[in-house]
């Protein structure tokens, strides 16, 4: 071991955008302390954050049906929906104060105004949509939303999905036009690049391979510098693993109680990318379907415009699958190796309870492209296979663990911050809602591990967040107030064409 150990006040582990959202926030908090970034890649936001790695939905329960579900009295349950939709806002209050004081530019460079729609097939699913869509347009959050039957109106909304259609089978679909497309990967990249200028050593070609508590409670950090190859010593009072799927292994590693009986569950994504530029003009929109009937909730199928490198694009999918990897540049033998004693049990009953998930899971791997066309002409009938590549997204590792609600090896699906009971390190598993959420999830870890502070900080975060600590449903004003400032600054949506 090196005899030198390097000491600094806050360490990040992984250069994703839950990295970058926290170094930001306490950056503006805590001038003062000294950040170190340390990154396995040689750039930042290249797994899950990167823009191609994921479907780039400002996911705000515009248009994402496995949201609001249906309770066994008919009604529609919208509390996740509203919960959602108001941790969209935080992000949006963020990025907007961070663009109006300069410290990022360009915003139409990570977000752009694109029409969120959700569309459906067959008389349940309609009525589904229906009652959905009767519960979210009384809501202020939702108001301007649209419901549509009419096949001519349809065909307006999106003639690439209408064209072709000769079956019979009903069809509705609602819109928004106040949604959006997030380019999660230049986002954190110029957050990054903030942070830098800030005096944040960001160190890529930095692998963590593992972190353990000294005898005075401080967080050492042993890193392989790839480039140098040699091993680093590091030591901080804080510690955040925003390794992605890379973190749970850490947080078994610090060996904090809280880390124990939590296994992985690795779900791996590809999309469908349109290389006609015919076609891709001819769609103006983010269109949610529903999942399949045993299929999981990542896997909705959805045809979206998207922004990348200027450039508007066209992709389908997630088509979900399995792989033994925890990040897509990870090794065969993630899953095994975080595998331990004391979650071993939890993962078996997993594995029991979800059999009929893997095997789905195992039959999309082995669909073959002509196959995946016939999915995707589900949403596009007239589409030619020739028009479409495909193209590896990233991994979602889903958490498991024993809950009350569902027993013993229970699989999440959404993100969970676990911390060590001082605040001392937390890490982020799950990827659910996920980029989106950011700045709402960074604020959890930050009320966990910083809670004397936050009280000092709570000034500072409400003039970066003013609706921070309220609900904007219960304080129209001041959601308005939000909506149309951020609908400015970042160049997305006004509110009079939203909400005449
Ligand atoms: C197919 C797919 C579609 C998605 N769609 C959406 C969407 O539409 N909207 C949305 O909001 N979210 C979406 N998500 C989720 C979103 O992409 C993730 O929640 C988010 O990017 C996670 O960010 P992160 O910073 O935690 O992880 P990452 O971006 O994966 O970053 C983790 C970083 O840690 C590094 N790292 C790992 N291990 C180590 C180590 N030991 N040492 C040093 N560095 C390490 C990695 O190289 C990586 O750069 C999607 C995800 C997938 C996979």
């Amino acid at each position: 071991m090196s005899d030198r150990v390097i000491k600094t006040d806050v360490i990040l582990i992984g250069a994703g955008i839950m990295s970058a959202t926290l170094g930001t926030l306490l950056k503006e908090l805590k001038p003062e302390w000294e950040i170190k970034v340390f990154e396995g890649l040689e750039k930042a936001g290249e797994e899950s954050s990167n823009e191609w790695n994921n479907a780039g939905t400002g996911h705000s329960a515009l248009c994402e049906l496995n949201y609001t579900s249906e309770k066994s009295d008919g009604s529609i349950d919208i509390k996740k929906a509203i919960n959602i939709n108001e941790q969209f806002h935080l992000s949006r209050q963020f990025w907007s104060y961070l663009v109006d004081r300069k410290l990022i530019q360009n915003p139409q460079d990570f977000i752009m105004p694109i029409p969120h729609m959700s569309m459906v097939q067959g008389s349940n699913n309609v009525n589904f949509l229906k009652k959905r869509y009767e519960a979210l347009s009384k809501n202020l959050l939702f108001k301007g939303m649209e419901f549509t039957e009419d096949p001519k109106k349809l065909m307006e909304w999106f003639p690439l999905i209408m064209e072709g259609r000769t079956d019979n089978e009903p069809i509705a679909a609602t819109k928004v036009e106040y949604g959006t497309d997030v380019n999660f990967g230049a986002l954190t990249r110029m957050l990054i690049d903030h942070l830098e200028s800030k005096g944040v050593e960001i160190n890529y070609k930095h692998s963590v391979y593992d972190v353990k508590r000294t005898k005075e409670g401080l967080w050492q950090v042993k890193v392989n510098d790839l480039v140098g190859c040699k091993a680093k010593y590091y030591e901080s009072k804080f510690v955040f693993l925003g390794a992605g799927g890379g973190s749970l292994e850490l947080l078994q590693k610090s060996g904090i109680p809280e880390g124990k009986h939590i296994g992985g569950f690795p779900v791996s994504g590809l999309f469908m990318v349109c290389k006609n530029q015919e076609v891709v003009e001819k769609h103006h929109a983010k269109v949610y379907g529903k999942a399949k009937v045993g299929a999981p909730p990542m896997s909705v199928p959805h045809l979206d415009t998207r922004f990348i490198d200027n450039k508007k694009s066209l992709l389908f999918g997630p088509f979900a699958g399995f792989s033994p990897k925890f990040l897509k540049t990870g090794s065969n033998m993630d899953l095994i190796s975080t595998v331990k004693p004391h979650n071993i049990t939890t993962l078996l009953a997993a594995g029991v309870k979800e059999m009929a998930l893997t095997k789905y899971l195992i039959q999309q791997v082995l669909l073959s492209k002509e196959q995946r066309m016939e999915e995707l002409r589900e949403f596009i009938p007239n589409a030619e296979s020739d028009d479409w590549d495909i193209v590896v997204a990233g991994q979602r590792v889903q958490v498991i663990k024993d809950t009350e609600a569902g027993g013993k090896g229970t699989l999440q699906f959404g993100t969970e911050v676990v911390s060590a009971a001082d605040g001392s390190i937390a890490a982020l598993l799950g990827a659910s809602p996920g980029a989106s959420t950011a700045v709402h999830v960074m604020l959890q870890v930050m009320n966990k591990c910083f809670p004397q502070e936050m009280k000092a900080w709570e000034p500072k975060i409400k003039e970066m967040i003013p609706s921070y600590g309220k609900s904007l449903l219960e304080n129209p004003d001041l959601y308005e107030k939000v909506f149309t400032s951020t609908s400015e600054t970042l160049g997305l949506a006004k509110k009079e064409e939203v909400h005449s």
